[in-house]
């Protein structure tokens, strides 16, 4: 029901924290991060409240300089610890807010493919995707723009790839997401509440964009995988 994602300049856990804990008003039964350390996807995750999610951060040290979090409002499958995002494969890990409609058919040509769901989400289908897309040589940006094109639905997405410490992509279809310009690191978020503690500006995704995130800025792309301008607005919240 809530993103973030930081390509930071320092530990992002707590910046990861504090922006799931501005989503907690959009309501949720579970919540998870992941980060990369030293190239591998780590996560954590728990049912019920951030505050859970937090000690569980807190005795099994997880740190790293870019990472992703969501809280979840279950749709499909119960909410439980392994339901609940980030959901992971051997080269990506994505949190989404939304439902993906056509996930039945995707998980099905998928498993014929030899991927193995961990999962009873719709979302799962998505990392799976994107993986398989990679697993074909496909770079990051291509297999998301790729996926992008069969999942049919309503999505926010974010999506951190094992290896790439300077690269978070998102993309909305249907939920809203937003970008952060911050000095030398870069936030998505699903509103500018989540964002405003970290920064004064912000971009909104329009409908069928997505965009790559790095230390240096966003780049936008639309639907048709076009570069396009999304300009900063001043953001009227203030931390
Ligand atoms: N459909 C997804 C799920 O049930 C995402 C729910 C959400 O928007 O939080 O896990």
């Amino acid at each position: 029901c809530g993103i973030i994602g930081v390509v930071g300049k320092a530990d992002v856990v707590p910046s990861l924290i504090e922006g799931l804990k501005r989503l907690e008003y959009r309501g949720y039964d579970s919540a998870g991060i992941a980060t990369l350390v030293n190239g591998g996807i780590e996560r954590r995750r728990s049912e019920g409240k951030i505050a859970r999610l937090e000690e569980r951060v807190a005795g099994n040290g997880i740190h790293g300089d870019i990472g992703i979090g969501h809280t979840r409002w279950a749709t499909h499958g119960v909410p439980n610890e392994r339901n609940a995002h980030p959901h992971a494969t051997d080269k990506v890990a994505l949190v989404h807010n939304g439902i993906i409609e056509n996930y039945r058919t995707l998980a099905a040509e998928l498993a014929a493919l030899g991927h193995v769901f961990a999962s009873e989400t719709d979302s799962e289908v998505a990392a799976h995707l994107i993986t398989r897309y990679l697993n074909e040589g496909l770079r990051p940006q291509e297999a998301v723009a790729t996926a992008l094109k069969r999942m049919d639905g309503a999505y926010a997405l974010a999506i951190l790839f094992k290896g790439e410490h300077d690269l978070i992509i998102g993309a909305r279809k249907g939920s809203p997401l937003a970008v952060g310009w911050g000095e030398g690191e870069m936030f998505l978020g699903s509103d500018a509440l989540a964002l405003s503690p970290f920064v004064r500006r912000i971009s909104y995704l329009e409908e069928g964009d997505w965009v790559a995130l790095s230390r240096a800025g966003a780049v936008f792309h639309d639907a048709e995988d076009r570069v396009v301008d999304r300009p900063a607005k001043p953001t009227a919240l203030s931390g």
